[in-house]
């Protein structure tokens, strides 16, 4: 069975071969390179599950194949749940990465760690072209440190401190980060729906 992945993140398409290749291991996965150009999904849900399902959804419609699409961001504790959907241009539209945990820094300023609990969420749904639908969700406990640290991965990773780690996620080999992170727990959840 061929099945798309709504990304062109050549990250993402590795770490969900990867667990595919253990669970089910006749899906065929590809990324968007290996179909047809279609213009972007806007993310226009204001939940992780909306945007994750208009993406799966459209990929489907679009290309016949099962689409799996994810959508995720950060949650913080001291911030009510900011900036969840917003996380990538929580600085404004330019989504840049720098300016994003610069001002979270910011707003974050004089809080001592007990008041710095966030959260990585990611949800991953999956749609049929006969129109079966599934969406599961994934969470990476912890807490915003107090400056960036560390050179691997992306986004919120060099402020983000792992729940039992003294390091923060972009301290962390991709095996390692995978292997407690947000997406890693929705895609392995999500292939057992496969
Ligand atoms: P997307 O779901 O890949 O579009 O991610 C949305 C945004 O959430 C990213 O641009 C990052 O700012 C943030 N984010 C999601 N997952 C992670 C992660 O694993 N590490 C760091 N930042 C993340």
């Amino acid at each position: 069975m061929r099945v798309l992945l709504a990304t062109r993140n050549a990250g993402k398409i590795a770490e969900l071969r990867q667990i595919l290749a253990e669970a089910v291991p006749s899906v065929e996965l590809v990324g968007l390179d290996a179909v047809d150009d279609y213009p972007e999904t806007p993310e226009t849900e204001l939940t992780f599950a909306g945007n994750a399902l208009l993406k799966a959804r459209d990929g489907a419609g679009r290309t016949g194949l099962p689409t799996i699409a994810d959508d995720s961001g950060l949650a913080v504790d001291a911030l009510n749940g900011m900036p969840g959907v917003l996380s990538a241009r929580w600085a404004g539209l330019a989504k840049d990465d720098e300016a994003n945990n610069a001002l979270l820094l910011d707003q974050l300023a004089g809080l001592d760690d007990a008041r710095r609990g966030a959260k990585f969420v990611c949800a991953a749904a999956m749609a049929w072209p006969e129109g079966r639908e599934v969406v599961v969700h994934g969470e990476m406990p912890g807490r915003i440190g107090h400056g960036p640290r560390g050179a691997n991965g992306f986004g919120y990773d060099p402020l983000f401190i792992p729940e039992g780690y003294a390091v923060t996620s972009a301290e962390l080999s991709a095996e390692v980060k995978n292997a407690i992170s947000h997406r890693g727990k929705a895609f392995r959840e999500l292939a057992t729906e496969i």
